[in-house]
C-alpha cells in the first residue's frame, strides 16, 4: 500500500530501462526517485516511474490465463 508523507508518497516503482522493481518516492511535482539509491538499479540512464498495484496483479492474472490457453480446443 502507499503511505503519504507530506508532499511525497511511498510507492512501488520500476525502471523502464531494465524493469527493475523497487520502492520510490512519488512527489506531487511529478518527480519519482528511489527511496534508497542502494536498492535502485545501476542503469546509466534510468527511467523511473510508479507502478500501479493493479498493474502488478494484472501480470499475475495474465500468467494464469496463459496456462489455460496452453491447450486450445481448435
Ligand atoms: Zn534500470
Amino acid at each position: 500500500m502507499t503511505r503519504s508523507d507530506g508532499d511525497k508518497t511511498k510507492a512501488a516503482g520500476i525502471c523502464d530501462s531494465c524493469s527493475e522493481l523497487f520502492t520510490v518516492w512519488a512527489c506531487q511535482d511529478g518527480t519519482v526517485r528511489p527511496v534508497s539509491p542502494h536498492n535502485a538499479c545501476s542503469c546509466d540512464d534510468p527511467s523511473y516511474r510508479v507502478v500501479e498495484e493493479n498493474e502488478v496483479f494484472d501480470d499475475e492474472d495474465e500468467a494464469a490465463g496463459a496456462n489455460e490457453e496452453k491447450y486450445p480446443d481448435a
